[in-house]
């Protein structure tokens, strides 16, 4: 969260909305609030040129509206560029329902927020995020037609987070066959940070290709039972970032390269699931640039997700959901080598790539 990058104090003494610090040319921001469901709620609408903003909903009890504003407002411009790297016809969008997902989330606060969303005419379409569930995404889809991420049995793609997985597992392959000169992941030594819905998804695939792999989670409880399921090892430690390792999969929150950790790491490629691993963007790519380490940008990789969900709107079935998640591998190297032919950081060539597809809509029109 932007909590571990900005202060709620210093973000406080910024101009409240245009001159937050994640501000980036968002064309929209909505302030959804109901006193008697107890909603309250912001939406992010980064950019449209290439379709509708889609982005999920995120249930989260931020220390400050400041942090929810600045979370949706970074999210928002992430969806952006992750569905112009990938070539989908959609543009970025996120929203957040400030409160406590386990004791806050009724079903009246949920269709009173899916109003909101439908104000709006289909400029946002929403999907499940942290704090969400799909059957969350089934009820709003009740009051409006402007959600996805909804029940196989409700006509929707289902559960996102294997695809996102499988993706996540492409461009780390990818990452692999870049550093190591070979994609084959057997015995190579993954440390997997967070072992949730796509986390666990993560660990199949490696343990199936013969990977060392070593887990984290905040929860005992989950990590013995994936340790169990897949016969892998549970990190027991207290700092993951100066263990030896070949891979490190960030698959739990944000900005985990930042300036405490990014001199401690001692892997060889970054490829996980999690938004925003990067704290600050330019900084610490261009200092992993430096150190030889491998990053696959994580809007790139993480896109799995969101190629499920556009499904929805498209019409296409699994397996074009597989084929279009297998082609990450792909993207990944061309990203790869683009970067190092033209000096840059990985992140930027893929940010590079995604924004010429937006400039050149643009001109179309
Ligand atoms: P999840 O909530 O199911 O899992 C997150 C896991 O991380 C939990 O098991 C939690 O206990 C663990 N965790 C939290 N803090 C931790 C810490 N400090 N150290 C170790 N573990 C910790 O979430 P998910 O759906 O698996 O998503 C994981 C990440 O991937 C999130 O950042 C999410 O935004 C991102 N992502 C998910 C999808 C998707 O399809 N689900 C798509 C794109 C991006």
């Amino acid at each position: 969260m932007v909590t571990e990058v900005v202060k709620a104090k210093e973000l406080q003494k910024l101009d409240p909305v245009f001159g937050q610090l994640s501000f980036d040319n968002h064309e929209q921001i909505v302030f959804c609030n109901d006193k008697d469901t107890g909603l309250k709620a912001i939406i992010g609408i980064h950019n449209t040129v290439l379709g509708p903003a889609l982005g999920g909903t995120r249930m989260w009890q931020y220390n400050s509206e400041w942090d929810a504003l600045n979370d949706v407002l970074r999210l928002s411009r992430g969806m952006t560029f992750k569905s112009a790297i990938t070539g989908l016809n959609l543009g970025g969008g996120k929203a957040v329902i400030i409160g406590d997902s386990k004791t806050q989330k009724t079903p009246e606060l949920m269709l009173r927020f899916g109003e909101f969303v439908h104000s709006l005419g289909g400029r946002y379409i929403t999907a499940e995020d942290v704090g969400m569930a799909t059957s969350d995404m089934d009820l709003v889809r009740t009051v409006t037609p402007y959600v996805t991420g909804i029940s196989e049995e409700k006509g929707g793609a289902g559960n996102p987070s294997p695809i996102t997985a499988y993706g996540v597992f492409m461009g780390m392959k990818a990452a692999a066959k870049y550093k190591f000169g070979n994609d084959n992941l057997e015995d190579k030594v993954v440390y997997v940070q967070g072992i949730g819905n796509v986390g666990e998804a993560l660990v199949e695939h490696l343990s199936n290709e013969g990977a060392k792999v070593f887990i984290s989670d905040i929860h005992r409880n989950r990590l013995e039972e994936v340790r169990d399921k897949y016969h892998v090892t549970i990190y027991e430690g207290d700092n993951i970032y100066e263990e030896d390792m070949d891979i490190y999969a960030p698959c739990a929150l944000g900005a985990t390269v930042n300036d405490s950790t990014i001199n401690q790491l001692k892997a060889k490629v970054i490829a996980g699931a999690a938004n925003n691993q990067l704290a600050d963007e330019q900084t610490h790519g261009t200092q992993l640039r430096e150190r030889g380490i491998v990053y696959a940008p994580d809007f790139l990789i993480n896109a799995g997700g969101i190629i499920n969900v556009y499904a929805e709107l498209e019409n296409y079935g699994k397996q074009e959901i597989m084929r279009k998640t297998e082609n990450i591998y792909n993207t990944t190297l061309e990203i790869l080598s683009n970067a190092e032919t033209n000096g840059i950081t990985t992140h930027e060539a893929a940010f590079h790539i995604a924004q010429s597809r937006i400039d050149a809509r643009k001109k179309e029109r």
